[in-house]
């Protein structure tokens, strides 16, 4: 497939292996921070492929995974309302809440709906003017720009049956969390591609700055993540801690200025817990003052949320590369894709099912 083939050449993939091997004169831990790059690299087997001297750590790139269990809970409770159409991407239908998850109130008969797009949710408030329609809006900074749009052509297009229930979280806190933290191995970063196509990557050059860390812009397909590691390799043997383009198909250092613009008018930046991995200040938005009405946690009081994970799911250590997915004792035995106990196992993107879906059962 054009776009795609020219960057899962193996003839290349083998000389990039060949350079990694060849740069690395010790021992490097580089972080992927986004799930679809951790989905990338156990599809294609380029941790096993590389040798010991570089390691991979599968941060907490994936949303649908860090999405705190009070949102989750929440989103339960909202959707299970009688007059409300709760709309979310597919994904987040089997995240395992406290008690049950979103396909579990569907079938007790709330109204739930798979929508690909926010504005689909929009649509659908329109058809239905006598209920209350919210969708969930969680991800990164790369989904949203999307659920910016939708909130802003509902109160355009004065619509007032539609809220969002906002779960958003950015990739430059976290980093700077893992970094601080006291059991941080990481040393050096491959940033996700797709984040950076909407926010640049100036704002990763002070964090580069700061701890030291070089940090490469990287993309999806197999050479994607190979190039993002020879770069790292490089910068990590000169001792140099910069941040590097590697995807400028797809990235520029200033990102999507009028979608930062959108996200400036209608997020505020919040403190947000992650699941697994607790609060990390200023790393969410929220919908901001003049787009409160729009709120779902301020439209629906669902009562006091009180959560329960999973006593045996380790995921927040899996998400801060402390133990990988096959060390945890319920892997592959309790924890299955089809019966998850925690987040990483439900979304394609979480690092716990990679490993499931591809046989990593072995350490
Ligand atoms: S395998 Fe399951 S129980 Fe273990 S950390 Fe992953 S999601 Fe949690």
């Amino acid at each position: 497939m054009k776009y795609l083939d020219e960057f899962r050449d193996p003839e290349l993939a083998r000389k990039l292996f060949a350079e990694i091997e060849a740069l690395a004169r010790r021992h490097w831990v580089i972080m992927e921070v986004c799930g679809g790059q951790t989905h990338s690299i156990i599809r294609n087997g380029i941790d096993q492929l590389l040798t010991d001297k570089i390691e991979l750590i599968h941060g907490p790139g994936c949303p649908v995974c860090v999405t705190p269990l009070e949102i989750i809970d929440r989103a339960l409770a909202i959707a299970s309302l009688p007059n409300v159409i709760f709309c979310s991407f597919g994904d987040m239908l089997r995240v395992p809440g406290s008690e049950k998850d979103l396909f579990r109130v569907k079938s007790e008969g709330g109204d739930v709906r798979i929508v690909y797009s926010p504005l689909d949710a929009l649509k659908i408030a329109q058809e239905n003017p006598d209920k209350e329609v919210v969708f969930f809006g969680i991800g990164f900074e790369t989904t949203a720009p999307a659920n910016a749009m939708a909130v802003y052509q509902a109160r355009q297009l004065g619509i007032k049956n539609f809220s969002m229930l906002v779960s958003h979280v950015l990739v430059p806190p976290a980093i700077e969390a893992i970094m601080s933290s006291k059991s941080n191995r990481v040393q050096g970063f491959l940033a996700a591609g797709h984040v950076c196509s909407v926010m640049g990557y100036w704002q990763y050059e002070p964090l580069a700055r700061k701890f030291n860390v070089p940090i490469v812009v990287t993309g999806f397909e197999p050479l994607d993540v190979l190039e993002g590691i020879r770069r790292l390799v490089i910068q990590l043997e000169e001792g140099r801690a910069e941040v590097e383009n590697a995807y400028p198909r797809a990235v520029r250092r200033q990102g999507n200025v009028p979608a930062q613009k959108m996200l400036e008018e209608v997020f505020v930046l919040c403190d947000r817990k992650w699941r697994g991995i607790g609060e990390i200040p200023a790393s969410g938005w929220e919908l901001s003052e003049a787009f409160r009405e729009f709120d779902a946690s301020l439209r629906f009081p669902v009562g006091n949320i009180h959560t329960q994970e999973s006593p045996l799911c380790r995921s927040g250590e899996v998400l801060q590369g402390i133990i990988k997915p096959n060390q945890c004792p319920a892997f592959g035995k309790e924890c299955t894709p089809r019966k998850p106990l925690g987040a990483t196992m439900v979304s394609s993107e979480g690092a716990c099912a990679a490993y499931y879906r591809y046989g990593r059962f072995a350490s």
